[in-house]
């Protein structure tokens, strides 16, 4: 697969999300000379998921990841409202479900995920949503118009974020969750902790230990949400934000290994020859750590978008990788970077702006592998630099907020020198 000279084979993408269309793009830009089609079985152009849970209310809701024209500019053939079916490796082919097909010298299958739902009675009456699509916010937005009481199932990202929408508007709301804390998977219990106060301190409900049995409904429509103990929260409606299980099928009928996810190297590759995977779909292993992680957000899908073009124009790899996360909830802007697995202690920073703060997680070698921050971008950057950099801290020094945090990395760097 050449980039400027020789033969160009073609490279068909299958997912018009953020990781597909990032790599359409960053192909044309280091001048890759084949053709490119991306196929997106959803009606829209690709467009940015994270306003769906945050501006769903709003006109700015809908934000188009380029202009609509760049893809024809950029001579990407971009067919939208299609499917893949299929991926015949023998032709090396993609078949459509239009009956038309793609030939490929590289397929990159960058197909997402699909919300998780759950499988009790009711989970099918009106009034139960979930959320990954323009369609899906539109929805949402409408429902919450009539909303008198909404019910969140899953104390994840994206159920937090609607939480705080609704709740900023009035509406009565409850979050259900299983774990004993909100962001179990995600984030600390610091972290937890601290966003749960937030919430409840604005009148949000936070229930936990909660296992959904069912769904009470009457007329079809749904009229409270039931535990398996017989707890009854009361709703009108309930939006269902347990997490998201990857789209593999395609892979998986063609032989491609899947294991939670499309097992991937670093740079995208499959165990195939000519089958590469991107983005939300994928687990991989990571720059940092042992194991394999289905990292699902915007800077992995870009991160691995980066690397798939590189390996595909033949051009030189991506940097060394910090993955990182946010989150808007309230007035609160949570930016996370790192991953919690190998911290052992946390130090709290509390900012000088009130109720910001900075959580940093460390190793044993004082090191840190996470930071936690909310509505303070200098934790942040200063937590991403001394996360990608690996330069050790004083845990002393770092909970002294009197003491800067560029003091507190001068000195690690030096401690390491
Ligand atoms: C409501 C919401 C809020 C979020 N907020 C944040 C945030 O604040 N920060 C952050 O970093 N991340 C956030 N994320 C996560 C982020 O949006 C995802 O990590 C990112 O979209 C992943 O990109 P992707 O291309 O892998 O998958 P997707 O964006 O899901 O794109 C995959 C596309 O492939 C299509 N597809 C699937 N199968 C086929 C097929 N067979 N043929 C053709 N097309 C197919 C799908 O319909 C979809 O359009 C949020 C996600 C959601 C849903």
């Amino acid at each position: 697969m050449s980039s400027i000279e020789g033969t160009v084979e073609p490279v068909v993408i299958i997912g018009a999300g953020h990781a597909g269309a990032t790599l359409a793009g960053l192909l044309r830009q280091q001048r890759f000379a084949g053709a490119i089609t991306v196929i997106g079985d959803e009606s829209h152009a690709p467009y940015h998921r994270p306003p769906l849970s945050k501006k769903f209310t709003d006109d700015s809701m809908v934000q188009w990841l380029k202009p609509i024209e760049f893809y024809a500019d950029n001579d990407i053939e971009l067919l939208l409202g299609v499917r893949a079916v299929r991926i015949d490796r023998d032709s090396r082919q993609v078949i459509l479900d239009n009956g038309d097909h793609r030939k490929y010298g590289t397929v990159v299958i960058a197909t997402g995920a699909t919300p998780r739902m759950i499988p009790v009675p009711g989970a099918d009456a009106a009034g139960v949503l979930t959320l990954r699509t323009i369609p899906d916010a539109q929805q949402l937005g409408t429902a919450l118009d009539r909303t008198k009481a909404l019910a969140v199932i899953g104390g994840g990202y994206v159920g937090m974020e609607v939480a705080a929408v609704a709740r900023s508007r009035g509406i009565d709301v409850t979050v259900v969750e299983r774990e004993d804390r909100i962001l179990a998977r995600v984030a600390s219990r610091e972290l937890s902790r601290r966003l749960t106060d937030y919430h409840v301190a604005r009148g949000t409900r936070v229930v936990t230990n909660f296992d959904v049995a069912g769904f009470e409904t009457t007329d079809g429509d749904i009229t409270s949400v039931l535990s398996g103990d017989g707890t009854a929260i009361a709703c009108d409606h309930a939006l269902i934000g347990i997490g998201a299980v990857p789209n593999v099928e395609l892979a998986q009928q063609c032989g491609v290994h899947c294991d939670g996810g499309i097992l991937v190297d670093r740079v995208g590759h499959t165990n195939v020859p000519g089958i590469m995977a991107i983005g939300d779909v994928t687990r991989r292993p990571h720059d940092a750590l042992d194991g394999l992680y289905r990292l699902e957000s915007i800077p992995s899908a870009v991160e691995q978008a980066k690397h798939a073009a590189a390996a595909i124009g033949r051009a030189h790899g991506g940097a060394h990788e910090t993955p990182w996360f946010w989150s808007d909830q309230f007035d609160l802007k949570l930016k996370i970077a790192g991953l919690l697995e190998e911290g052992i202690s946390t130090i709290a920073r509390e900012g000088e702006v009130p109720g910001s703060f900075g959580l940093f997680h460390l190793r044993p070698d004082r090191t840190v592998c996470a930071v936690e921050t909310a509505n303070s971008p200098k934790d942040f950057m200063a937590g991403k630099k001394l996360i990608s950099e690996r330069i050790p801290v004083d845990p002393t020094l770092l909970a002294d907020e009197s003491v800067p945090l560029r003091d507190i990395m001068a000195a690690g760097e030096k401690a390491r020198s």
